[in-house]
């Protein structure tokens, strides 16, 4: 379940915002002041709704310090309706701006979209695909369908690389630029010759074809 931090000193809305967004499936932590905010262990959170008028001072603090960490998705729950505040809070880094008052259905919807829009975001830092191959960045792993493929660290480094280039034809001259800069040992044209064949036999038959060969000019990989 994605827990929301909420950040916000009025009783009534933490009360009332806690339970409906209950009811839609979030669980909700409240955080009266920017003190508590702080205290909070953010990695527990998907998502943090966030006051600017609080107690001990100004949700801003708390923005400044979660654009400075990479953190949380943040929308900005207030009752300022000035644009120059709005446009502060999304310049320093806000998903959104919804002011008071509010409709919950609306902030519900909101909600969603700032969190689609994230996962979306991680899932394509992390993970390339063409046609039924599978590049895991952080894993650094490939898999065809269920079966992973493995590769050696060249190997590797050329497919992320025309992976990464989805679509696009990478000439010679410029694999051979990319993998002479990424491994510092010389890599000559029939290196690259020998590591795309490599790699096909080891994607085997069905993803074998993601990589094309355009003749006289280089290799493109897309999806079949
Ligand atoms: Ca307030």
């Amino acid at each position: 379940m994605k827990q929301i931090l909420l950040v916000e000193d009025d009783h009534t809305i933490v009360y009332g915002l806690s339970e409906y967004l209950r009811e839609a499936g979030f669980e909700i932590r409240a955080a009266s002041t920017l003190e508590k905010a702080f205290a909070m262990d953010e990695k527990a959170f998907s998502l943090v709704l966030l006051d600017l008028g609080l107690p001990d001072g100004e949700g801003w603090a708390f923005l400044e310090k979660n654009r400075k960490e990479d953190g949380l998705p943040v929308i900005i729950l207030t009752a300022r309706e000035d644009e120059k505040d709005i446009i502060k809070g999304l310049d320093m880094g806000a998903d959104d701006y919804v002011t008071k008052p509010f409709k919950a259905g609306v902030l519900l919807s909101r909600i969603r979209a700032v969190l689609r829009r994230q996962g979306n975001w991680e899932e394509s830092k992390k993970t390339l695909r063409c046609g039924s191959i599978l590049l895991d960045k952080n894993k650094t792993l490939v898999w065809t369908g269920e079966r992973q493929v493995p590769l050696t660290a060249g190997e590797y480094r050329l497919l992320l690389y025309l992976m990464e280039n989805k679509g696009r034809t990478l000439t010679r001259n410029a694999l051979l630029q990319y993998l002479w800069d990424n491994c510092g040992d010389y890599v000559n044209d029939n290196t690259l010759t020998v590591t795309i064949k490599r790699l096909r036999e080891k994607l085997g038959e069905e993803s074998r074809q993601v990589i094309k060969t355009v003749r006289g000019i280089g290799y493109r990989v897309e999806d079949d």
